[in-house]
């Protein structure tokens, strides 16, 4: 028997605490299709979706993965007669999504109230400043040194470093993998369809590929996006797996030459966070190009984050290169106090988790199609 489908006609009002939804005039031309160079075979790309919010069919859009297969390159929009901002809507369907795969109910929160997003991100930061404060107090009285620090000895801060530095990653890490429990059973739960574990081993190189290409990105006409997306996410990732995975080769008191790989990978990763974090900011205040035309709170405060952790970095490598301990003392103050929050409040509930539910998505994509292939003895073109 074929699955209940309820019309909710307050969806439309609720996708619109998200962003930017004004497809009132929308009358289903296709030239958003025609002009989308994504929709491949999916005739109604990006349309569909749109019909299920003035619908009000919140299951079927909560069960769609089509949000995610648009880049936002703006295209759609361009090619509107009707100025319906097809590009937008699912920008805005992205937000409204991630939301839905969050139990906690804070992504909402944050996504439909800016005064709720610097809240948290703010108290997150203040709650980190406390920590850390009461911490060096412990510190100064246990080793009797100076409250203002003549030198900057991080390798006494080990093992304490490590265990914080796993916290800060993996208490958001845990939490998007529920909600990616969520967004499964969305997808695949609500569905007829009986996937063996096997499906999803054997589809996993699909999540990793487009985790680390974001390939379909590059068939889209505007290749030079692609290219400055991948280089801001690079300069987030690399990082990251360095702290994450080499804490003690990373942040020491060595001074390394500068051919050594953890001068010259932070250094490549700080230029990617600078270029990537300005030019988005400088495309938003300029409204340059379609994608730009319309900007939520998140999209002010991700690059903001970036930007700043990458200053404070800078600060705290050229104060130490100079011997100004001090500086560099209160700079690595600062840089965790910006960074604990983006990872905390930003990774689960906020705009970095597209880099997850993405290729999440595709894979979960690829998994549903070829179980409905085994299942049915279908061919590819009739399940997409
Ligand atoms: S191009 Fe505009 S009016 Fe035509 S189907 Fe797409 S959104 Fe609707
Ligand atoms: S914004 Fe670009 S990728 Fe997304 S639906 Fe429109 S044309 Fe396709």
């Amino acid at each position: 028997m074929g699955r209940e489908i309820k019309s909710e006609p307050a969806l439309l009002q609720e996708v619109r605490k998200y962003g930017q939804f004004d497809v009132g005039g929308c009358y289903n031309c296709g030239s958003c299709t025609i002009s989308c160079p994504l929709s491949g075979n999916l005739t109604t790309f990006p349309r569909r979706v749109m019909r299920y919010v003035l619908f009000g069919l919140k299951d079927l859009l909560n069960s769609s993965l089509e949000p995610w297969m648009c880049y936002y390159c703006g295209d759609c929009s361009t090619a509107c007669p009707q100025q319906a901002e097809p590009g937008e809507a699912m920008m805005t369907l992205r937000r409204y999504l991630t939301a839905q795969y969050d139990w906690t109910g804070l992504a909402s929160r944050l996504y439909s109230s800016a005064a709720w997003r610097i809240g948290a991100n703010f108290f997150t930061g203040l709650f980190v400043f406390l920590i850390v404060f009461f911490y060096h107090l412990y510190d100064v009285k246990l080793s009797g040194s100076d409250f203002f620090p003549r030198s900057m000895p991080l390798e006494h801060m080990f093992p304490t470093m490590i265990y914080f530095t796993l916290a800060v990653f993996v208490i958001p890490i845990a939490l998007l993998l529920t909600n990616a429990a969520r967004m499964h059973s969305f997808i695949i739960g609500r569905e007829n369809i009986k996937v063996p574990l096997s499906l999803y081993l054997k589809q996993l190189g699909t999540f990793v590929v487009h985790a680390f290409t974001q390939k379909r990105f590059r068939e889209c006409k505007d290749k030079g996006r692609w290219i400055k997306h991948m280089i801001m996410v690079s300069g987030f990732i690399v990082p990251s797996l360095l702290v994450l995975f080499f804490l003690r080769w990373f942040q020491t008191d060595n001074i390394y030459p500068v051919y050594n790989p953890q001068r010259w990978l932070g250094y490549l990763a700080t230029i990617a966070l600078l270029y990537g974090s300005i030019e988005t900011v400088i495309g938003r205040i300029r409204k340059k190009g379609q994608m730009h035309r319309f900007s939520s709170p998140d999209d002010w405060v991700l690059p903001a984050f970036l930007f700043l952790t990458a200053v404070s970095g800078i600060t705290i490598h050229i104060c130490r290169y100079a011997g100004l301990a001090m500086v560099a003392h209160y700079a690595y103050f600062a840089h965790i106090i910006i960074v604990v929050p983006m990872l905390v409040i930003e990774i689960p509930f906020g705009k970095l988790s597209h880099i997850f539910y993405r290729p999440l998505a595709i894979y979960l994509h690829s998994v549903k199609q070829r179980a409905a292939i085994e299942q049915n003895n279908l061919t590819e073109a009739k399940v997409a």
